[in-house]
């Protein structure tokens, strides 16, 4: 089969990855071997090519938003990040697998779905009905999960104003969701593709600067220094959820500007198997616009060079014929 392989991690310019010749990989004991229809493409694997995020083994292939169909049943099936949890730790047994220290992931713990065939274990792999195209189902996988556990960690009350930070793949379904809530929802962005995409997913406004004070927001682009001004353009009591997996420094805090009245910071941390249950739930029964840039599977490297020069409108998504 043919498959991606991270090489030599680095900027995309020094063309961090090969399409190389691999075996069909065998699936061990509870794993089940995927025929890859399309693999969505993440920021995170953008982070593991050019090594932001350290390579966990070499040459592995990235991608952990592939849909497929299980070989021998046919069933179809979404591969997404998380890949196993060990179950046992005080985590897992809080419901809180997310955070397992022992869990592993899609494409850096394992070879990922930028390839013809992945192996999963089956308990963390999602059924997926027959019918929307692959390349509509696979953006839901990550982008859709973990902006789903973004926007529960943002505490949104009923009815809020909501500011979403950089506005490509996770935040244009986080934005569809949020305002199926019923929220406000205010989208900073420097791409005027993506702002007009805002505005047409039904943001109250998308530019430099939210209008007004926000009760929640959801800083999605990898960029440090927008979290004084994001909290600075909190109301009394808001709350921050930084939703990536690699972020640049934070500069100094002013502890009154950015913090006092009770302002909150947080994290997201990957998600567990219950929030991709949930989410996939809610967008199966009520289909998000998803707003896709398909790429041929052999031009995995283009659309992550895309990614990284914030090219992408919408998701972009590797396409297997
Ligand atoms: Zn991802
Ligand atoms: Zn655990």
């Amino acid at each position: 089969m043919r498959a991606w392989v991270v090489d030599r991690p680095g900027p995309m310019a020094s063309r961090p990855l090969a399409l190389v010749e691999r075996e069909v990989p065998e699936p061990g004991p509870g794993e089940v071997l995927v025929r890859v229809e399309a693999c969505g493409v993440c920021r995170t694997d953008l982070h593991l090519a050019e090594g932001d995020l350290r390579p966990r083994r070499p040459r592995t292939t990235p991608g952990h938003q592939a849909v497929g169909r299980v070989e021998g049943t046919g069933e179809r099936v979404g591969v997404a990040w998380l890949r196993s949890t060990c179950g046992r730790c005080r985590y897992c047994v809080r419901g809180m697998e997310n955070l397992c220290p022992r869990s592993t992931y899609t494409g850096w713990d394992a070879d990922g779905g930028f390839a013809e065939y992945l192996v999963a274990p089956a308990g963390y792999v999602y059924p997926l009905p027959d019918e929307p195209p692959a390349e509509r189902l696979a953006p839901l996988l990550c982008a859709g999960i973990i902006g789903y556990r973004a926007l529960a960690r943002c505490d949104l009350p009923p009815g809020g104003r909501l500011g979403i930070y950089g506005f490509g793949a996770s935040a244009h379904l986080t934005a569809q969701a949020a305002i199926a809530q019923g929220a406000t929802v205010h989208a900073v962005s420097r791409s005027a593709e993506s702002r007009r995409l805002a505005l047409e997913l039904g943001a109250a406004s998308a530019g430099d600067r939210p209008p007004e004070p926000l009760d929640s927001a959801i800083l999605f682009a990898p960029v440090g220094t927008l979290v004084p001004p994001a909290l600075e353009a909190l109301d009394r009591g808001g709350t921050l959820a930084v939703a990536g997996i690699h972020l640049t420094d934070i500069p100094v805090l002013d502890y009154d500007r950015h913090l006092f009245q009770e302002r909150t910071l947080r994290s997201v941390t990957a998600n567990t198997r219950a929030d991709g249950r949930a989410y996939l739930e809610l967008a199966l029964a009520h289909p998000p616009r998803v707003s896709t840039t398909a790429y041929p599977f052999e031009e995995a490297d283009r659309a992550l060079a895309d990614l990284a020069a914030d090219r992408v409108s919408g998701a972009a998504v590797l396409v297997l014929s």
